[in-house]
């Protein structure tokens, strides 16, 4: 006895290769029908026998497109229509606001095959895509997702492509940026005046970056540098022109045996490299690496990715070894993305370009990614990633939140979705801004997002403080650096109840103007109380000292010693410059009081000797990790005042026992495992008594400074073994670059 079944399925269902996947499968499994998309996504209407419809509505969820992101199935009985056949509907307003964009996604096994297979008509056609990957989120203008509102526009398919575009059981059917060599975009190689070279481009490029040469890629999401990774003298005049010192560059090999060659890649982490996503994976090195030492100076790891689109498996299928794939761009810069723009940008950076004519409308840099606690964890969110939301277990007014100064991100929310940008940058530098302002106008008009309220950081120096008040028309709130990181990780992690949530962290404002970083705080998003924090200390010159790890040590030193005692680090440093910062500090001028555990980790990094200044973010602090002897169980004594309010954590114990330790000549692997495990004890002592005064057991984790591994994986582990349940970040990066969403889960949820 036949049956009909009305199925409707919401998510990223469009766009994506879902109706002509529903259309195989009802063939497959001799269901009658039809398929539409709709407002809120796709509906079909089925009808077959009775076990058959459960057998293909099982599949619709386990079979899925690689793209499609399934967050509702319902399904309800309907009236029989005794269709004939199966169907795909052409529906009017095919797409609507309340469509979720795919990301751009990295190349398929179908037309990786057709790639590299002599007997197809795309082989070796450096653009080849099909409904299952290639670009998506950074070619469009405007929705509906439709090739004319794409950079494709200006391509009009051959005879033979359009067939299989309109083919519904065709791998390209609907696929807007569907292209071969006949009809689509192509290759070019240039001199640094965009002069196109004579020969193949490809194989220009090739030859080039053997040579040693600094060739600017154009990929998915913008240009990259790219330079032969084994490459030493290539590496430091790639340093020298970017400006770059010593901040580690990502690599890209063609596969992962080649990616092997140098770096320790366990099968999880080939996992994640291997996804549509791509995103760069943090990896050990392998002790015998075959690239230079100037790729990740005084780092355990390597940033590696591999190949994401056919460009780049046809560029490294030329190259033996791995190359640089580093962002084009000046440090700090947005990555570039115009043919003319890079030109002009990257001049002085690039000996040639590989570029074509398919335009980028949005940039979006590559994400990077680290499994920490058995997890895949962002450091970086952006292509590959956004602007998939993150759907929160509320109903969200619309709000924009304009997230933090560093690694900025900003995110709307609608319903129970928070749509958070990819990466922007660093606001400070203008062209950052200006992508700021182009990200909001773009997603607020793709979208069609109205939001009621703009949600700000406290900082009254901000950019996007300041375009908060001045440039968005809209009432505001500012929302605490820290209280965002914590309700961050409660939306993230699924739940809003009430938690202990830890923030450790570089820098934030606080409620009272001092710097904040060191936080403790209880209650649910919208009501976090500062419960406990790291005891202040005078921080001398503010940003100077985060550029200036000695700085914080003397600024420890001289709130755990009457007299600053005489250490190896200190001998380098200038006498006049020494009695400046302690005169500053004893008369507390130009100083700012901090709660940082983030300088806390400066000050241990350079009373240990790792280094006195730095030349990128969080340096000292990474390298103080990354020497650390994991194997080490001691730590250090600490003490945590109850009585104030809130409560101190004070770090003088630890810093008398760690200069006593250097004193003795305790080796700087001893002591930064010491000083690891010493915050491990203080944070679950601190979260053991703030159960025992609540009754709260769960703790949220956030803050820059979860970056650090070897910290985050001993504090998770030792809270389950105290039987916490511990919230952390699955979605969005720990640090500043997850701060918009919590922003805009507070003001959304708020009065
Ligand atoms: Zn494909
Ligand atoms: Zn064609
Ligand atoms: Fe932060």
């Amino acid at each position: 006895m036949p049956e009909a079944r009305l199925i409707r399925v919401r998510g990223i269902v469009q766009g994506v290769g879902f109706r002509p996947f529903i259309y195989r499968l009802a063939r497959k499994h001799s269901i009658s029908g039809r398929v539409r998309n709709s407002g809120s996504g796709v509906i079909i209407e089925a009808e077959g026998e009775h076990a058959d419809l459960d057998s293909f509505q099982s599949a619709i969820s386990s079979q899925a497109p690689p793209l499609a992101v399934i967050t509702e199935l319902t399904v309800e009985p309907a009236q029989q229509n005794r269709f004939s056949s199966f169907l795909i509907e052409k529906s009017e307003a095919e797409e609507s606001v309340d469509t979720l964009i795919s990301p751009d996604i990295g190349i398929c096994d179908d037309c990786l095959n057709e790639l590299f297979d002599p007997a197809d008509r795309r082989h070796r056609y450096p653009f080849i895509n099909c409904t299952n990957c290639g670009p998506r989120y950074s070619i469009i203008r405007k929705l509906p997702y439709d090739r004319p509102l794409t950079s494709m526009a200006p391509f009009t398919m051959c005879p033979e492509c359009q067939r299989e575009y309109d083919d519904p059981a065709d791998r390209r059917f609907h696929a807007q940026p569907n292209a071969c060599p006949a009809c689509g975009p192509s290759l070019q190689f240039t001199d640094t005046e965009g002069e196109p070279l004579p020969g193949d481009p490809l194989l220009s490029a090739i030859a080039a970056l053997r040579e040693g040469r600094i060739v600017a890629v154009k990929g998915l999401g913008g240009f990259h540098l790219a330079c032969d990774a084994a490459n030493e003298e290539a590496l430091l005049e790639l340093r020298r022109r970017k400006g770059r010192v010593g901040k580690p560059f990502a690599v890209m090999a063609f596969d992962l045996e080649r990616a092997r060659l140098f770096a320790e890649i366990t099968e999880e982490d080939a996992v994640l490299m291997l996804s549509p996503r791509r995103p760069i994976v943090l990896v050990p090195k392998r002790s015998a690496s075959t690239l230079s030492n100037a790729v990740a100076p005084g780092q355990s790891s390597y940033g590696v990715m591999l190949p994401y689109t056919p460009l780049h498996y046809l560029l490294l299928e030329g190259f033996e070894c791995a190359l640089v794939m580093t962002s084009g761009n000046f440090c700090e810069e947005p990555i570039a993305i115009d043919n003319a723009e890079a030109l002009s940008r990257l001049r002085s950076l690039a000996d040639y370009f590989l570029m074509h004519d398919r335009d980028i409308v949005l940039r979006a840099d590559d994400t990077v990614m680290r499994r920490d606690a058995c997890l895949p964890r962002h450091a970086r969110r952006s292509r590959g990633y956004a602007p998939q939301p993150v759907f929160v277990p509320a109903e969200l007014r619309q709000v924009l939140a304009v997230g933090p100064e560093l690694k900025n991100t900003i995110c709307f929310t609608r319903g129970d979705r928070a749509f958070i940008s990819q990466h922007i940058g660093d606001l400070q530098n203008l062209e950052a801004f200006g992508f700021f302002r182009e990200i909001i106008d773009h997603l607020r008009s793709v979208f069609e997002l109205e939001p009621e309220i703009v949600a700000h950081d406290l900082h009254p120096d901000y950019l996007s403080t300041g375009w908060a008040l001045e440039e968005s028309g809209l009432p505001t709130v500012g929302i605490q650096h820290h209280r965002a990181h914590v309700a961050s990780c409660m939306a993230d992690a699924g739940s809003l109840e009430p938690v202990i949530g830890i923030a450790l962290d570089g820098t934030g404002f606080g409620d009272d103007g001092a710097i904040w970083g060191g936080e403790i705080f209880i209650g649910g998003p919208c009501d976090l109380e500062r419960a406990a924090h790291l005891a202040y200390v005078p921080l001398p010159g503010g940003d100077a000292a985060a550029r200036e790890p000695w700085r914080c040590a003397v600024a420890h030193l001289s709130s755990a010693f009457h007299e600053i005692p005489s250490l190896p680090f200190l001998e380098s440093i200038d006498a006049s410059a020494l009695a400046t910062i302690k005169k500053m500090i004893e008369t507390d001028s130009n100083t700012h009081l901090t709660s940082s555990a983030g300088r806390l980790f400066d000050a241990v990094a350079a009373i240990v000797g790792v280094r006195n200044v730095i030349s990128y973010e969080a340096q000292a602090a990474m390298e103080l990790e990354a020497l650390a002897d994991s194997r080490e169980t001691g730590r250090y004594p600490f003490e945590i005042d109850t009585t104030a309010e809130p409560w101190q954590i004070r770090p003088e114990p630890l810093i008398v026992a760690v200069v006593r330790d250097v004193r003795k000549g305790v080796g700087a692997a001893i002591i930064s495992a010491r000083f690891h495990n010493t915050l491990v004890a203080i944070m679950s002592e601190a979260c053991i008594l703030l159960k025992k005064k609540s009754g709260i057991g769960r703790v949220a984790l956030s803050g820059g400074v979860f970056q650090n591994k070897l910290l985050f994986e001993k504090l998770v582990s030792e809270l389950e073994k105290k039987d916490f349940e511990v919230l952390t970040h699955r979605q969005v990066p720990a640090n500043d670059g997850g701060v918009s969403l919590g922003q805009a889960v507070i003001a959304a949820l708020g009065d």
